[in-house]
């Protein structure tokens, strides 16, 4: 298919892009890497009247330290957090699950910032986002807010972005120095998308007890979510395989498991449990 008619004009700033969304009447959408917009344009779910670019905008690319937390431009590619030296010392389990998107002419193109902006369920990046308690710095015509990637996704493409906005970076919590991450995924083998993707950051004190535990898990419903039933059983416990393995069962209490031809909602249910409790032998034991 091809996708129909639409116009191209491509931003220099933030602010320009802004008032091209804003005199677009609603028809206009943001281009950054295209790995998810021009399929989707390709099969017609989707038919903006234009298309913003705002691959060039410089300030949208690259990663700082700002205060505790780590700010990467919605601009930087899969391949570049994937081997950013900030990235990988301070939030390794972004890196992990950046490297493991897709090809390698998919990590060069697409973006960290639209990987989260398009709400696709079975994207890899919101898994870590959740685990590192990130948050989306979005500006638009009301000025910059910052909005938690958790609750960000309601449903299949669809999200919390305010009308005429862009997402500008994205900023996550470092982990205490102590803590050990991992991303695990098992990935569907025509698409390369996870099936389930376990993002996993936890910390042991010197006494062998669990004192820091988030877990982020996508692919297996229609919103990624944070497995907060498995955190609080796993906090304040001695490390065993047992404590582990009752804490993986709570995989799914917190989200809602699909099902299509691939896999049925028992399957991915088996899934979350399978991944989350070897991710978190990876980390603890
Ligand atoms: C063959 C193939 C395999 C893939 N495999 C995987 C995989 O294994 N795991 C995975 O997670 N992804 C995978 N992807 C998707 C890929 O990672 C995309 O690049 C990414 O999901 C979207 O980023 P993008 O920069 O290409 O966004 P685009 O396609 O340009 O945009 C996607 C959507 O987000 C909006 N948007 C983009 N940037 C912003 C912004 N800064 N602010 C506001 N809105 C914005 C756009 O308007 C659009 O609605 C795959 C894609 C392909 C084609």
């Amino acid at each position: 298919m091809i996708p129909t008619q639409f116009d191209y004009v491509r931003a220099d700033s933030v602010k320009q892009a802004i008032e091209l969304l804003q005199d677009s009447n609603g028809e206009a959408k943001i281009i950054a890497g295209g790995h998810s917009l021009l399929p989707i344009m390709k099969f017609r779910i989707t038919e903006p009247g234009k298309l913003v670019d705002i691959s060039r905008i410089a300030e949208l690319k690259g990663v700082k330290i700002e205060d505790d937390r780590v700010i990467v431009g919605a601009m930087t590619t899969h391949y570049e957090v994937a081997n950013d030296p900030i990235v990988k010392q301070n939030i390794p389990v972004l890196a992990e699950a950046a490297s493991q998107i897709g090809d390698i002419q998919i990590r060069n193109r697409g973006t960290i910032g639209g990987n989260i902006a398009h709400g696709d369920p079975v994207a890899d990046l919101p898994a870590p986002a959740l685990a590192l308690d990130a948050e989306l710095i979005i500006e638009g015509e009301d000025g910059m807010e910052a909005m938690s990637v958790d609750g960000f996704t309601l449903g299949p493409l669809i999200t919390l972005l305010p009308e005429n906005s862009i997402v500008t970076a994205v900023s996550f919590e470092i982990p205490p120095s102590h803590a050990k991450s991992t991303y695990l995924k098992f990935f569907h083998h025509a698409t390369g998308y996870p099936v389930v993707g376990v993002a996993a950051v936890t910390g042991v004190n010197e006494d062998g007890v669990i004192d820091y535990a988030r877990v982020g898990i996508t692919g297996v419903g229609e919103v990624s979510y944070r497995a907060r039933a498995v955190e609080e059983a796993l906090v304040g416990q001695k490390v065993s395989e047992e404590v582990i393995q009752a804490a993986s069962e709570l995989a799914t209490t917190d989200g809602e498991m699909g099902s299509d031809l691939f896999a049925s909602e028992q399957y991915r249910e088996n899934l979350s449990k399978v991944y989350t409790a070897r991710a978190l032998k990876s980390v603890l034991l």
